[in-house]
């Protein structure tokens, strides 16, 4: 299917899942994520109506970045060295992948030298998985604290990538909890921090996600097809 289609089948089914959940269509936003995917093929998403798109590798970003010749937005969504940042900053909005407070210093002095300040999100390991990046459940609250005092980055809200299932709804306790973390943050009313956003869905689970409390799907294959 072309990349228009495929847009306009997720915006309805985007739609579809907000309403269950009595909520607004338009408090969601897809994030399509165009990971090993060339520069003609977002410029055609942009085309088609697409604004906004998550990357998760810095050099192959900051290649496309240059390249797209359309107006987009880039969130960044990928694990990130802290030797990496640099090359982000000014380019990206925002970042949904920042697990340790290392990671968050070195965004606030790159974006500290632009004069700016860099929207993020702090990512949670909800299911403790070992192989996934992300801040424990325990650690979440000291980590924002942390990361709240920094001038050059405003806390937004929380990530997460659960344990991958067949059955979507195998996800769905982990975006609950999510949601349940990100009340717990917001009930400790922490100066500057916001939980505003919440980045969770991918493709196979985006509905439940967004039934759950979702602002922001990250959706790959289900625009573009599947990853060569
Ligand atoms: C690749 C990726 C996605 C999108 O996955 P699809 O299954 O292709 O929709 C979302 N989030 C992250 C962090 C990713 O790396």
């Amino acid at each position: 299917m072309a990349i228009a289609d495929n847009l306009q089948a997720l915006e309805r089914r985007i739609a579809a899942a907000a309403r269950r959940a009595g909520r607004e269509p338009s408090a969601v936003r897809l994030v399509a994520v165009s990971k090993t995917q060339p520069a003609a093929v977002v410029a055609e998403a942009a085309r088609a109506g697409q604004r906004l798109f998550g990357e998760n590798y810095v050099q192959e970003f900051t290649a496309k970045a240059g390249a797209v010749g359309e107006p987009v937005e880039w969130h960044f969504i990928g694990h990130l060295q802290s030797n990496k940042v640099k090359y982000l900053a000014g380019l990206v909005t925002m970042i949904h992948s920042v697990d340790r407070l290392s990671l968050a210093e070195e965004i606030d002095r790159q974006w500290g030298r632009l004069g700016t300040a860099c929207d993020i999100l702090i990512q949670v390991n909800v299911a403790g998985e070992a192989t996934k990046s992300g801040t424990s459940a325990a650690a979440l609250l000291e980590l924002v604290r942390a990361v709240a005092a920094l001038p050059h980055l405003r806390v937004r809200g929380l990530m997460t990538m659960p344990p991958f299932f067949d059955d979507p709804e195998g996800a769905r306790p982990y975006f609950r909890e999510l949601q349940r973390l990100a009340e717990v943050v917001a009930a400790a009313a922490i100066p500057g921090v916001t939980m505003a956003e919440l980045s969770m869905g991918m493709s196979g689970d985006f509905e439940a996600a967004i039934e759950e409390g979702a602002t922001l799907v990250r959706i790959g294959t289900a625009v573009f097809g599947a990853r060569g």
